[in-house]
């Protein structure tokens, strides 16, 4: 069991592994890191559907060579709050924290109503949501109140 933990998890140099994302999100993961796999650069690898003591199964998600950013672990909080992050040097964890999911989110996602006032051209104004409930997911639209759920998040990245 551990050492096949270990040929997981601690393969990569430096770079970042985010362990215990719920099963079938690693893709929303690195689409929401803005990672495509087209753009060259980080070297990434998916782990999907593993077995996990805490989530049954779980997917992981390893990439070389990146950090990520506040913003960057808050939209990984939103769609994976059970996620652990642990940061990678030298082949050592050298740092491993969960997510924290915050309770209002500014400027990293967009409102899907087409009228809100975030979505105006001529003055733009910061998106913001506050977050309802983390599980399932619920955010409002500060500005028009309009509910978006995960597969509205999935939708802006793209994956639904
Ligand atoms: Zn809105």
């Amino acid at each position: 069991m551990s050492s096949k933990r270990e040929l997981i998890i601690s393969k990569i140099r430096d770079g970042v592994v985010i362990d215990h994302i719920p099963a079938g999100r690693a893709l929303l993961v690195l689409r929401l890191l803005g990672i495509s796999g087209r753009e060259g650069g980080f070297r990434v690898a998916l782990v999907m559907n593993v077995e996990s003591r805490k989530l049954g199964i779980k997917d992981i998600v390893k990439i070389e060579g990146r950090e990520l950013t506040k913003d960057e672990l808050n939209l990984v909080a939103l769609v994976a709050p059970t996620a652990t992050v642990n940061i990678i040097r030298d082949y050592e964890v050298i740092s491993k924290f969960k997510v924290a999911i915050p309770d209002v989110i500014e400027g990293l996602l967009k409102c899907k109503n087409p009228r809100c006032i975030t979505n105006q051209q001529r003055e733009p104004i910061r998106s913001r949501f506050r977050v309802l409930s983390r599980e399932p997911l619920k955010l409002v639209c500060d500005y028009c109140g309009t509910i978006h759920e995960l597969n509205d998040i999935e939708k802006y990245f793209g994956l639904a």
